[in-house]
């Protein structure tokens, strides 16, 4: 038994993506438990309100069959379920015929994400203990992940994982587009139907290096950095792309608004007094994301976009489509410049 419940946290903490380790979590229980169905869910957090995923399930269906369903957005999530993620409390239902649900909360920095589920018949109180267990290394596990997908210095997200990010916001700009147009309203889902991506870049940021040394200029960019996380909305993705390049993505909203946004945000970092530097602006190239765009393509619109801020005096907002229709600048017809990772 202890050398099977070895084996099992080594196979755990072997993964290296969450869907991965949602697999093993939830095979390992089976194993150690034996429920009548197991199920992992998340929430998405989209635009701010509630939006629960259950992204795997486990059900029985006799001693020699089971059956895994993947991703499903759950419409009207159990109320236990919800206050399970409320509460970060663990909820027990015990039905007169003996079988028992349970919630498992799940959470990143003291916030829960997310619950696990299951089913059983009488849950033992050893079955408790290991149950909680494997929920606890699930969870430091997925804190290790979390961390590796973060810049060192900043704490923002890192270039690595530009891609699977932006790919996870265009398919939740998929599921919200579909809510939206079951609830009647055509005229929200074209207004909030684009995503944006902005690439901003300090300007002359060299001179505080140059005249400072590093750590001061280091000193600057964790500034911005807190700025930027404490201004723009958490389900905003903020990364670091480079030394003092950053890529945020939005999800959908309208030009007018975003631009708005963006005008504030550079307002604000222009009053920001920042240590060692006189009037620290930055500039900041926009481009739309549409959910069949490459993320390679959006990424070399916006910086298109910079490039022209960067020319056209510095401390400006363009956006590609904007210049486009302009013709200020010239679509892109060779192959990409940046490099993704
Ligand atoms: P521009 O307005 O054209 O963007 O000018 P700039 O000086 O900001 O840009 P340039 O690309 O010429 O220089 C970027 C500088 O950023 C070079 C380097 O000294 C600094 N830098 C890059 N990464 C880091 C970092 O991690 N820490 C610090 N302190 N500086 C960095
Ligand atoms: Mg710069
Ligand atoms: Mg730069």
């Amino acid at each position: 038994m202890q050398e099977d419940l070895l084996n099992s946290v080594v196979k755990i903490t072997k993964n290296r993506d969450v869907d991965s380790l949602e697999y093993s979590l939830i095979s390992t229980i089976q194993e150690f438990i034996g429920c009548i169905e197991i199920a992992v869910y998340k929430d998405l957090q989209i635009q701010t309100e509630l939006t629960i995923e259950r992204s795997l399930r486990l059900t029985v269906v006799n001693s020699t069959e089971y059956k895994w369903q993947q991703r499903e957005i759950i419409d009207s999530p159990e109320p236990e379920l919800l206050s399970c993620l409320r509460s970060a409390c663990i909820i027990t239902v015990q039905s007169a015929d003996g079988i028992e649900r349970r919630w498992v909360p799940i959470s990143l920095q003291d916030k829960p994400v997310g619950a696990i589920a299951i089913v059983c018949n009488d849950l033992k109180s050893a079955d408790q203990v290991l149950l909680n267990a494997f929920c606890r290394i699930f969870e430091n596990y997925l804190t290790i992940l979390h961390e590796n997908e973060r810049d060192k210095l900043t704490g923002l997200l890192n270039r690595q994982t530009f891609e699977a990010k932006l790919r996870q916001l265009i398919e939740k700009q998929v599921i919200a587009q579909r809510k939206i147009s079951k609830s009647e309203d055509s005229r929200k889902l074209k207004q909030s139907s684009t995503s944006w991506l902005a690439m901003v870049d300090i300007d002359h940021f060299k001179n505080v290096n140059d005249n400072y040394g590093h750590v001061c200029g280091d000193e600057v960019l964790l500034l911005l950095a807190q700025k930027m996380r404490q201004f723009f909305r958490a389900t905003d993705l903020i990364f670091r792309f480079g030394g003092e390049e950053f890529v945020l993505v939005f999800e959908p909203t309208n030009l007018v608004s975003i631009e708005k946004k963006m005008n504030q945000f550079m307002a604000l970092i222009r009053e920001t007094h920042f240590p060692f530097v006189q009037n620290m602006t930055v500039s900041i190239g926009m481009a739309r994301i549409s959910p069949y765009d490459f993320p390679i393509t959006v990424l070399e619109n916006a910086d298109k976009a910079l490039y022209y801020a960067k020319e056209n005096g510095r401390d400006k907002l363009c956006f590609y489509e904007q210049l486009m229709a302009d013709n200020l600048i010239e679509p892109n017809l060779k192959g990409p410049d940046i490099d993704l990772f």
